[in-house]
């Protein structure tokens, strides 16, 4: 009887009453009719209650479906219409459900792909308050917390060329971008808004592309100061060169003295020119990786003992001091030693360079926590304390240093050794008392 349709049930029911009607009146009459009415009447409310009921649990089973439990499925039972409305809802309910979870699951992509993106993306309404934004905005803009919808633009950043480029762009509807100093975190935007209607209403919403371009600006700075200085330095030689060739051509060159002296003056600014243009390519191919290590493991006491007999000579000249303390058990190093050695020829040269006669230069080399530490460390003029965060910088030369010989390449090509070496390079000094470069190489193969 269950999977009768509900009309055919109706008519089977109705008809089954009316013969039972019709049986009490030909069986007992009156008295007869009476009966079998009132037994129909409770038969019809008994089958009613039964189908309200399952209409009531059917209902009820719909709400739990599409509101509280999307896992639950309508139990199909009841009349024929029941079973096909129970396996229709069951159907729609199992399609919202894969259309919700295809939805979120897309919702998630995005939302990852946004967390991850370098660059910032801000989505803003015509209120200005903020639709969504990625952890990258919030960090270039310098924000403190994190960046939740709903917020408005101008607590995210107070920046007007941002807000600027966003409010342009809803007010004209159409792409607006701008290159942003951010003077408080010092960094360099390009920041590009681009209007979108939104699909529900005519408003029109902004999405804020940044791109962090502080790296490209300061390697564009680098870039033009390096030619700047170095078209400078080769031009003083060139300057020299062409001062003692007009001073020849003017009449030295008949006097045998001044001849010879001219000429080695153009000698030297060639040497000078040349020394230059090698030391900006040895940097170059450091800085590229271009400059290939041999790596072996050397005895640090052979490594610093060739260093040093280069010097010897020159010390004496200039009354200083040449010493050496190594400990007796320090490991071998795993350096390339012709690239260690243009280390330490830079460390030493200037340490005889800045300091007076009667003063000493000593290298040293420790172990500390497995590395090998090298210095070298002079008693001499030392450097300012504004200067020397500098001094690694390519072409930098303290003020004392512009009058004498040397490219300020030096220790900037000492330090990319050492990082091609997996080391660190630092230096201190004092004023008047002297100064301390010390670098670390490895003792074992990394
Ligand atoms: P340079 O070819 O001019 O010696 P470097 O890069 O080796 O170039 O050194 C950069 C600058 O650092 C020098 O011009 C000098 O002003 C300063 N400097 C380097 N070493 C010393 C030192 N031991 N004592 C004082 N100043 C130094």
């Amino acid at each position: 009887m269950s999977n009768v349709s509900l009309r055919w049930r109706m008519l089977a029911e109705t008809s089954a009453l009316v013969a039972l009607v019709a049986v009490g009146t030909l069986l007992f009459g009156a008295a007869g009719t009476i009966l079998a009415g009132i037994l129909a009447v409770v038969v019809v409310i008994f089958l009613s209650l039964r189908l309200t009921r399952q209409f009531t649990d059917l209902t009820e089973d719909v709400i739990r479906t599409t509101s509280i439990d999307r896992l639950h499925r309508l139990d199909p039972s009841g009349p024929a219409e029941l079973k096909r409305l129970a396996r229709a809802v069951n159907r729609l309910v199992a399609r919202v459900d894969s259309d919700i979870s295809k939805e979120s699951r897309e919702r998630i992509r995005l939302a990852s792909i946004l967390d991850l993106m370098r660059e910032g993306v801000v989505v803003v309404d015509d209120q200005g308050v903020i639709e969504s934004a990625n952890p990258a905005a919030g960090e270039m803009l310098g924000s403190i917390g994190y960046v939740e919808p709903g917020m408005q633009l101008t607590s995210l950043t107070n920046h007007p060329d941002v807000i600027n480029v966003v409010t342009r762009s809803i007010e004209t509807e159409k792409q607006v971008a701008s290159e942003i100093e951010l003077f408080d975190n010092q960094r360099t935007l390009m920041a590009v808004s681009t209007p979108f209607p939104r699909p529900d209403s005519s408003a029109v919403r902004a999405l804020l592309l940044l791109t962090d371009l502080t790296d490209i600006r300061r390697l564009d700075t680098t870039r033009r100061e390096f030619v700047s200085n170095a078209s400078h330095e080769l031009r003083t030689p060139l300057a020299g060169i062409r001062a003692s060739a007009e001073t020849l051509q003017s009449g030295a060159i008949d006097d045998g003295d001044g001849r010879a002296k001219f000429l080695n003056m153009i000698r030297e600014d060639v040497d000078r020119m040349d020394r230059l243009i090698s030391e900006m390519l040895e940097l170059s191919r450091l800085e590229s990786g271009e400059s290939l290590l041999v790596f072996e493991n050397v005895d640090p006491e052979t490594l610093v003992a060739t260093a040093v007999k280069q010097f010897s000579a020159v010390a004496a000249e200039s009354e200083l001091d040449l010493k050496v303390s190594l400990p007796d058990d320090l490991p071998s190093v795993y350096v390339d030693a012709d690239k260690i050695d243009h280390v330490f020829t830079n460390l030493i040269s200037n340490a005889i360079k800045w300091t007076p006669a009667g003063g000493s230069i000593q290298i040293k080399g420790w172990v500390d926590d497995g590395t090998v530490w090298f210095s070298v460390a002079d008693t001499g003029l030392g450097i300012e304390p504004e200067h020397l965060p500098h001094v690694f910088e390519r072409f930098f030369k303290t003020d004392a240093a512009r009058s004498q010989p040397g490219t300020g390449l030096g220790l900037s090509i000492a330090r990319h050794i050492v990082d091609a070496h997996g080391g660190v390079m630092s230096a201190t000094s004092t004023l008047g008392e002297g100064s301390e470069f010390a670098f670390t190489v490895s003792t074992v193969r990394s």
